[in-house]
């Protein structure tokens, strides 16, 4: 038999086998049988080698037309086998429209970041800006820039953790200010929102928590002012007619500074167990900003003077929402999380 009357029967095969093919899958496998890498065709194009050289360009080309006309057929066959598939498809299917749909589960907001939220919206009627800063921190922006010297018990290694040398997680939000200090042109007033992270855990800390800051600078500020900002957030975060109170303190970034205390909002001063029966709840620092914090970020001062004040995000849902343990929070035991759904 004569290479030309090989690749003749060939194509009539291949043809036969694909118009008997009862699903695309087998109409492909013949495909492969025939046209694939390793298929009949490729085969025949060793008949080349018996063949002289007048025969050989004419030879080459009748495979080509042989392989093209498989191809083409190929096409018409599938096409109108995938349309058979899909309307068998169609009738063996039925599609009941009166079944229930599936319900996803709802998710909600975690309890830190409702108390950022309302923090945020409270503080934004007082024409407060919201700010962030990066959690990895230089040394000097953490400590340096907030007048914290390098034998403050706060670099301890106990409490910070050190990425190398000049690196920190940082430890405070306090940071931020700093950033919009020296990025942004007083009068300033910012809200400064993250985490932050110590080498600290027990029933009341955690080593990675949340804070919030916040700076007022202008031509005239006073410790007045700062109580005033801080009873009017007290009032609107936890309801109420809850008192506000100043306890002097120390802290290297304020001067003077006060610890914050409120009226305990569980039992409006009359003593129980949140509040160690004393009626007061302390719930962060303040003061005014010390005026080498200033110098340091090129601030002028007096003509330019500030305060500032920092709350933890956690121990203000602890209060508000009445929580026994810190830890509850980065837990995301779901039991815990949808007692605050809204
Ligand atoms: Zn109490």
């Amino acid at each position: 038999m004569t290479a030309q009357s090989k690749l003749e029967n060939l194509k009539v095969e291949a043809l036969s086998k694909m118009q008997a093919a009862s699903s695309s899958q087998a109409l492909y496998n013949v495909k492969v049988e025939f046209l694939g890498k390793n298929g009949l065709l490729t085969e025949i194009m060793k008949e080349m080698a018996s063949l002289s050289k007048e025969e050989k360009p004419a030879f080459g080309k009748s495979v080509n037309e042989v392989k093209q006309a498989l191809e083409q057929a190929y096409e018409g066959f599938e096409t109108a086998l995938k349309a058979k598939e899909i309307e068998e498809k169609m009738n063996s299917e039925e599609v009941d429209l009166t079944l229930p749909g599936f319900t996803r589960p709802r998710g909600s907001v975690h309890p830190v970041h409702l108390v950022i939220n309302e923090i945020y919206s409270i503080m934004s009627r007082l024409g407060y800006a919201i700010r962030q800063g990066p959690l990895i921190e230089l040394d000097s922006y953490n400590f340096e820039a907030l007048n914290i010297p390098a034998d403050h018990p706060a670099r301890d290694m106990q409490d910070t953790f050190f990425i190398d040398k000049t690196h920190v997680l940082r430890t405070h939000t306090s940071p931020i200010q700093i950033h919009s200090l020296e990025s942004e042109k007083p009068p300033l007033r910012i809200i400064g929102t993250g985490a932050v992270f110590r080498c600290d855990s027990d029933i009341s800390h955690l080593p990675h928590f949340h804070q919030i800051e916040g700076m007022c600078v202008d031509r005239k500020v006073s410790m007045g002012d700062l109580k005033g900002t801080i009873s009017f957030f007290v009032k609107e975060f936890f309801g109420g007619d809850l008192k506000t109170r100043f306890r002097p303190s120390f802290f290297p970034f304020t001067e003077p500074s006060a610890e914050v205390d409120c009226t305990c909002p569980i039992c409006k001063g009359k003593g129980c167990s949140m509040c160690k029966h004393t009626g007061w709840i302390e719930i962060g620092g303040c003061g005014l900003i010390n005026p080498k914090v200033l110098a340091h970020a090129q601030v002028k001062y007096p003509e330019w003077q500030g305060f500032a004040f920092g709350f933890g995000i956690e121990r203000m849902a602890i209060i508000k929402y009445g929580v026994d343990d810190i830890r509850l929070f980065p837990e995301n035991d779901l039991r815990f999380l949808r007692q605050f759904e809204m």
